[in-house]
């Protein structure tokens, strides 16, 4: 993981060309009682069907600070985002932030009330933010993190921030927190930059 050159970032488009199943080649077309197109294997059956992925994480703070890390990978590679990534199969939303927040900081946190949904239809993802009380203020970032630090309200890098959901969600949390009282946001994004 570590070793992985940006170059080399490919994620697999969303769209099959070959069933996964028996590696005859996709069809692309409506299956019967269904509305929509899929990726169809005429030979198995096989419908692959997509829907949009999780992006799960947390806004830890410690002494009033925010936890923000610098990403070590593609995409945004070298800007600074809050922890979070990819929900994973078999786990909660609340188990997938804590895990991304371990992952990429090393912080150990109490997680707190659930505090952004973020609708992308875009690039056809929901971002997820809870808020999260460190325990201490260690830190101890992973191979997915060039660094990682606690960032007073009047540091933050709003122009090397790494994606619009954790400005968005950055905006809302400062703005809660003059206001006194934390609420459940939820909200569309028409572009994820
Ligand atoms: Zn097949």
């Amino acid at each position: 993981m570590t070793d992985q050159s940006p170059v080399n970032y490919f994620p697999a488009p969303r769209r099959a060309r070959f069933c996964s199943q028996c590696g005859t080649p996709i069809t692309r077309r409506v299956p019967e009682g269904d509305n929509r197109e899929r990726d169809v294997c005429d030979r198995c059956g096989a419908i692959h069907y997509q829907n949009p992925r999780l992006v799960v994480g947390t806004l830890p703070v410690w002494d009033n600070r925010i936890l923000l890390c610098r990403r070590a990978i593609e995409p945004r590679y070298d800007t600074w985002t809050l922890p979070a990534g990819f929900m994973e199969l078999g786990e909660s939303t609340a188990q997938g932030a804590a895990r991304e927040t371990l992952e990429e900081s090393g912080a150990r946190i109490e997680l707190g009330q659930l505090f952004t949904v973020i609708d992308v239809p875009q690039i056809d993802q929901v971002h997820v933010f809870y808020l999260a009380q460190a325990l201490d203020p260690r830190l101890d970032p992973g191979p997915e993190s060039l660094d990682a630090r606690y960032y007073d309200e009047a540091d933050i890098p709003w122009n090397d921030l790494a994606f619009r959901t954790v400005a968005t969600t950055l905006e809302r949390f400062l703005e809660d927190r003059r206001s006194g009282a934390f609420q459940t946001h939820h909200y569309t994004l028409e572009s994820h930059r």
